[in-house]
């Protein structure tokens, strides 16, 4: 089979630049508010992972235009801290009119370049509008604290002030989403910020950008810049640069995380996962199924909260049949195909990635109910569903993130036995439960070791009037993504005590104040 033709959008866009005649259109940056053309002499091309046709290319960001991106953001700062929250909202405001009536734009950016199905990139676009939604309410989420009063006269109150620039490093696996977990939140509160989208899917923050000055944006509050580990590195030695938001693989959030908090920055990293489900015995059977389906193999696997490891309550046979029936079933295409259920993985690095992890765990000796490995498509980075059952802690493809549609299969003795099993594994990002059982569920609640935790729901990702809150080696810092702790991030507090009274003329005193 071969991948459909995917139309390619050449429309004029800002952001893109036509280079000579049968080269790909280049990605610009966005600095002061202005798209303009990178002066590098390196570029990463920008493919579409169902056809491996090049979409576009990034420059490697130099030196200096990292340094103007800064430069621009730092001095919008000052008139844009200043500028009221009504108006800061009512930019976003304007900014999720401008998201919704480009959504399918969108999509089919996403698509092309990220390759999940239309469907679920237009899921990918409105889990991040609802982060715009949420800072149109910025002006009671910025909400100080006041206690009058506190001794003869004096009242204290603390305030939330916006930090200074600051700067966002993004994955490939949610083009839009993520971008919008960062810059919205950060810009209302009244903060300038640099982004530095996935160097493998860049269009969509771009598109963003183009809506968001559309809504009203200043110039300079928002810049772009791309690139790879140099442009990561400025970002985290710069001085001007007061917070990082980074989501992505560990071995780049920690690093980023050494690296930038080692300058006195504020850094929040959302890393890499291994996501449970625990199956009893008495779940819903079809829900169950569905839900392991969906969450197993959506978006081909690539989700930091993609349900990987389903761990049964007394042996996962009687399930199997079902699994593998449900599993082949499903329909790998490019995700511009409409009945498409995954399309391809990112790269073809990934592909080799994913292979090798099943492929070990087969000579480790799980069972391989279902090899998508060998999915015949001419070009693109395709892996079909592939089941791996009696898998077991210490097997490689088990202790790594496979990021691909690759379901493992697991046994434990008892509801105990399947807690500790996700208890010792590093990652805490999400883990479920599925049972009929209020007494199950409610010690899986109190006994699991995850941040985020469903009872009969796959992909339990918060809203953003919640923050999304993996832990342990999902999660680095202290503060998480949207939210009230999204806010609290991107803001320093400020406590003011101050006194107003008619005193008469006192003996001046060296003693410590103390309320009276
Ligand atoms: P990645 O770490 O390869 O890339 C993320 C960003 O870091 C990119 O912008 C990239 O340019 C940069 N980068 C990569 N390696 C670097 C290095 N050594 N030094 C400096 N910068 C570097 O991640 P990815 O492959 O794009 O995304 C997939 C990963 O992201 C998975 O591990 C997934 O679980 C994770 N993820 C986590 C969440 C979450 O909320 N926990 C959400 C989405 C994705």
């Amino acid at each position: 089979a071969m991948a459909a033709a995917v139309p390619l959008s050449t429309a004029a866009a800002p952001w893109l630049s036509n280079g000579p005649a049968s080269s790909p259109p280049r990605v610009r940056l966005l600095i002061g508010g202005e798209f303009v053309e990178s002066r590098a002499d390196e570029h990463v091309d920008v493919t579409n992972p169902a056809t491996q046709e090049v979409v576009s290319r990034i420059p490697l960001t130099t030196a200096d235009e990292f340094r103007a991106a800064v430069d621009a953001a730092r001095t919008a700062f000052p008139g844009w801290r200043g500028t009221p929250v009504t108006m800061r909202q009512r930019v976003m405001f304007k900014f999720q009119e401008l998201i919704r009536a480009n959504m399918d734009k969108l999509a089919e950016n996403i698509t092309t370049e990220q390759g999940k199905t239309l469907k679920d990139a237009w899921g990918d676009v409105f889990r991040g509008l609802e982060v715009v939604e949420h800072a149109c309410g910025m002006g009671t989420l910025q909400m100080g604290e006041y206690v009058s009063n506190v001794s003869n006269g004096i009242d204290t109150f603390s305030i939330r002030e916006p930090l200074g620039v600051c700067a966002g490093i993004c994955p490939f696996n949610f083009p839009a989403m993520i971008p919008l977990w960062m810059f919205p939140i950060a810009v209302t509160c009244g903060n300038t910020f640099v982004l530095k989208p996935s160097e493998k899917d860049p269009g969509a923050a771009m598109m963003l950008a183009e809506l968001a000055m559309e809504a009203g944006l200043p110039k300079g509050v928002l810049n772009i810049v791309h690139g790879t580990h140099d442009v990561v590195n400025n970002i985290c030695d710069d001085e001007d640069i007061k917070a990082v938001s980074f989501v992505g693989s560990n071995t780049a959030g920690m690093h980023i995380y050494s690296r930038a908090s080692a300058t006195g920055k504020r850094v929040q990293c959302n890393m890499g996962a291994k996501n449970h489900a625990i199956i009893l015995p008495d779940a819903d059977r079809d829900a169950t199924l569905n839900a392991l389906i969906a969450a197993g193999f959506g978006a081909a696997g690539q989700r930091c909260m993609a349900l990987s490891t389903a761990v049964f309550v007394g042996g996962s046979e009687s399930w199997e049949d079902e699994l593998v029936k449900l599993a082949s079933g499903l329909v790998v295409n490019s995700g511009m195909v409409n009945d498409a259920d995954l399309g391809p993985v990112i790269s073809r690095q990934a592909k080799d990635r994913i292979c090798k992890l099943v492929q070990n765990g087969v000579d480790s000796g799980a069972r391989l109910l279902l090899d998508g490995r060998d999915i015949m498509f001419e070009d693109g980075n395709f892996v079909g569903p592939t089941l791996l059952a009696d898998v077991k802690s210490d097997m490689e493809c088990y202790k790594e993130e496979i990021f691909g549609p690759v379901l493992l299969l697991m046994k434990a003795e008892s509801l105990d036995d399947a807690i500790q099993i996700v208890n010792r594994n590093k990652y805490g990002n999400g883990a479920s439960i599925f049972t009929r059982s209020g007494i199950s569920a409610r010690k899986f609640q109190t006994d699991i070791e995850a941040g985020q935790v469903g009872i009969n729901v796959p992909i339990p990702v918060p809203l953003p009037f919640f923050s999304f809150t993996g832990s342990k080696a999902s999660f680095a810092g202290d503060l998480n993504f949207y939210g009230k702790a999204g806010v609290q991030f991107f803001t320093q507090i400020k406590t003011i005590t101050q006194q107003w009274k008619e005193s008469p003329a006192q003996r001046v005193s060296l003693s410590m104040p103390t309320s009276q």
